[in-house]
This record gives structure tokens, C-alpha cells and sequence, in this order.
């Protein structure tokens, strides 16, 4: 199993770090978690080809981690791709990306290759492939919007995932709400966790390292100022790090 930083930026687009997301690679499939603005171009930087990638998971719907979505399917298709491609997607929101992809002039008859929605659902395994399983969480991310939705029109899913590959437990809390979120996992023995450090503070990611103890933690989702390893006190960067762009495990 390997995983290779795309983007470990924030919200904010920088020259420095490309939006929130990784590859997550088997020697069967490679599922690209988060596509936000600029991902084309992100994995052209790490020398990824497009249609090397099998799946792609969107953990929710704020434009750093889905927006690129449509450009990347462009790319696909300009290098002629044939297989099918693989959508992750909560069962809630997976209407407004099929109607992103059809309004962005997309249509499956002229690309080509099939695009093949998998529905996630709150604590249910996914199959990715022989060995490699997802699961979504609900956590509070989005929970501030939906005083806004007044004709309750919108839904909120925002998704933390347990990547089980083989015997390994990865845990993803994209981008959280609250520290409590970082407790989602918990009935999981963790191996490896990749968090974001933009929503929660360091102390309450320090206390959650302490109480679950995983192999390794990562930060992501940082901002210009989170200047490597420099948010991390001395006596703790042994086994938690700050990812950057390009950085693989
Ligand atoms: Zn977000």
C-alpha cells in the first residue's frame, strides 16, 4: 500500500501546496481521494498519469476537493481512456455530480469510457476491489450551512473514511468540524491517520494521538504559514508529520 501526497494545501490556493489530496495505491488500484481546483495540473506535477488512476472519492462538496472533478475527466478522455472510471460518491450528493459532469457537456456515449457511480453509505463497507474496502462517517463539517438552506433543499454529507486494505486501518478525516470528529474511528485500531490540521487544533490532535496511538499520523490541509514540520513540537515529530505536496508512505 502506498500513498502519495497530491495536495496538502488548504482552502486558499497557494503556489506553495496544491488543494487537499492523495493517491492510495494497491498493486490492483489506485483510488484519488479528493479532486478540488487544480488537480489536473497536480498530477501532472507528480508525474501521475490520468488513467492510471481507478476511482476517484470526493469526501464532500466544498470546491478544494471536487471541483477539478470535470477538468480531470476532460484530461481522461484527450488521452483517449478506455476504462471505466470508478466515482465515489455519498448516495445523498451523487445526483449533483452526475449533473455536474452532464452540464459540463460530458456525455458517456462520447467519452468513451464508462463512469461507474459507487453510492457510499454511513458505516457500510464499500468493496473497492479483492482486499481494499471503504467506509464513510458523517462528521460536523458542514453542520454551519444548513441554517442557510431555508427551502431545505440541500443535503450535507461530508465524509471521514476507513481505508481497510488488507490488515491495515487508514483513517481520513478530510476536513473536519470538531475535534470529536477525530474520535469517528475509534471502534477501528488505527494504523495510519491522515488529518487535516485547518479546523482542529494541534493539542486536540496531539491528545487524540496520545489516546489511540496510531503507527503514524499526518497533517494535511495546511496553510502557507504551517511551514513543515515547524507546527509540530520536537519530542512529538517522530511519529507525526506534516505531509507535503509530493511526500509518499
Ligand atoms: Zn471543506
Amino acid at each position: 500500500m502506498k500513498i502519495i501526497f497530491i495536495g496538502t494545501g488548504s482552502g486558499k490556493t497557494s503556489l506553495k501546496r496544491n488543494h487537499s489530496s492523495f493517491l492510495i495505491s494497491t498493486s490492483k488500484y489506485k483510488m484519488l481521494v479528493d479532486a478540488g481546483d487544480g488537480i489536473s495540473k497536480a498530477l501532472l506535477m507528480r508525474g501521475i498519469p490520468f488513467n492510471s488512476i481507478n476511482g476517484v472519492l470526493l469526501t464532500h462538496l466544498h470546491a478544494d476537493h471536487y471541483s477539478g472533478l470535470a477538468s480531470l475527466i476532460v484530461q481522461m478522455k484527450m488521452n483517449k481512456r478506455k476504462n471505466r472510471l470508478d466515482i465515489y460518491i455519498h448516495k445523498d450528493i451523487e445526483k449533483v455530480i452526475r449533473n455536474f459532469i452532464f452540464q459540463s457537456y460530458l456525455f458517456e456515449e462520447r467519452l468513451n469510457f464508462e463512469l461507474n457511480f459507487v453510492a457510499v453509505k454511513e458505516n457500510i463497507f464499500a468493496a473497492v476491489c479483492n482486499g481494499f474496502e471503504i467506509m464513510f462517517r458523517q462528521n460536523s463539517h458542514l453542520n454551519k450551512y444548513e441554517k442557510y438552506d431555508h427551502k431545505k433543499k440541500l443535503k450535507f454529507p461530508c465524509g471521514s473514511f476507513l481505508f481497510r486494505i488488507g490488515d491495515e486501518n487508514i483513517f481520513y478525516t478530510g476536513d473536519i468540524g470538531a475535534k470529536k470528529d477525530l474520535y469517528l474511528f475509534d471502534d477501528f485500531k488505527l494504523s495510519t491517520v491522515i488529518s487535516e490540521a485547518a479546523h482542529v487544533k494541534l493539542k486536540d490532535i496531539l491528545k487524540f494521538y496520545d489516546t489511540n496511538k496510531p503507527q503514524k499520523l499526518l497533517l494535511t490541509h495546511l496553510n502557507d504559514e504551517d511551514i513543515s514540520g515547524s507546527l509540530i513540537p520536537k519530542e512529538s515529530r517522530r511519529k507525526m508529520i506534516c505531509a507535503y505536496d509530493g511526500l509518499e508512505v
